[in-house]
């Protein structure tokens, strides 16, 4: 249920609601928004009845929520969420462009590659430090010595960072680098890790899992934006399919649908969702036609000899080609560049 509350409702009328909530063994969350002060009650099992609310002083109207997942979704909170990174802002209407190497390998890679894709327009640095890899024998990543090298890299370019979280026993280092912690696809359902980050309060990218339907992916967010941290980006990267061309299959379709029911801002990768480089522009173009919040990809110095992700890593040449293409997407929408 959500309660709004009237326009000329004050503090102490807030208060009443959320003691009477508490009261009833529910939880009120407070939903940010400019335009109105509004409460999200989570926790009932059964529908409640508008009734127990629409009479304290300062409510406006107690309205059902129809879906599962109540505070990410649109009927909560009807305004776009937007997440302030370091100054670059995402979400609410402009296309921020994220790019970097799949790990970290070394400090030239990694400034070099910062270097090119700051100047090409991309305003957030990418990087892995901590690698979840399907196999045990494959490079792990360069983990504290990785975020380090990252950390760096931010100083040189000023480009904010993006890392993985892997686990919730290395959530305290990378988070004390990282300006946005990646949830992984492999991680989406790690309950522990998710309510680690929503008590952290830092801005979270949340990737879709492998074989996740938008359902379960909003679930997810909820349980980090149910314990207060409404700073969470969607990540569309691909799904398993019967498919074998393409690693993954980008799943397009999803991006108008997820605008009309979530407020959380919207990414996509068209690296892991097609991992195959050439695919990665046009996959980019199409991504940016929809009107998305972000888009985040790989680019390597020299993607043959990557320690992770090479057959779709892009080189300098190919990003600098692709920023062309998605400032001309941009300007025929009318949408900014972030
Ligand atoms: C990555 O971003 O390098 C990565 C491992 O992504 P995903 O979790 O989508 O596979
Ligand atoms: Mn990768």
């Amino acid at each position: 249920m959500l309660i709004v509350m009237s326009s000329t409702a004050t503090p102490d009328h807030v208060r009443g609601v959320c003691d009477r909530v508490r009261e009833l063994g529910l939880t009120p969350n407070e939903i940010p928004g400019a335009v109105r002060v509004a409460i999200g009650i989570t926790g009932n099992k059964g529908a409640l009845d508008p009734a127990l609310f629409n009479r304290l002083p300062g409510v406006q109207e107690a309205v059902a929520v129809s879906k599962p997942w109540k505070l990410v979704s649109r009927e909560v909170k009807p305004d776009d969420t937007v997440i302030d990174v370091r100054g670059v802002k995402i979400g609410g209407g402009a296309l921020v462009m994220m790019a970097g190497p799949c790990s970290v390998e070394s400090r030239e890679q990694v400034l070099s590659t910062a270097r090119h894709v700051r100047e090409q327009g991309a305003r957030i640095l990418r990087g892995g430090a901590f690698k979840p890899r399907t196999s045990p024998y494959d490079f792990q990543g360069l983990r504290e010595e990785g975020l380090a090298l990252l950390a760096e890299a931010r100083d040189v370019t000023g480009m904010p960072i993006i890392t993985e979280v892997k686990d919730t026993e290395t959530l305290k280092v990378v988070a004390e680098v990282a300006d946005i912690l990646q949830i992984g696809a492999r991680n989406m359902q790690n309950f522990s890790l998710l309510e680690a980050v929503g008590a952290l309060g830092k801005p979270v990218m949340l990737k879709r899992g492998i074989a996740s339907t938008v359902n379960e992916w909003l679930m997810a967010a909820e349980y980090v934006v149910s314990r207060g941290n409404y700073q969470v980006m969607l990540c569309e990267r691909g799904i398993r399919t019967f498919e074998t061309m393409t690693r993954n299959t980008l799943d397009l379709g999803v991006l108008p649908i997820l605008r009309g029911i979530t407020h959380l801002p919207i990414v996509v990768d068209p690296s892991h969702g097609t991992g195959v480089a050439r695919a990665v522009g046009p996959m980019t173009r199409a991504a940016a036609a929809t009107g998305v919040d972000g888009i985040i990809v790989e680019v390597h110095p020299n993607p043959s000899k990557a320690l992770s992700d090479g057959p779709q890593a892009l080189t300098f040449d190919m990003f600098t080609e692709l920023m062309g293409d998605v400032r001309n997407v941009t300007a025929a929408l009318g949408q900014t560049l972030g």
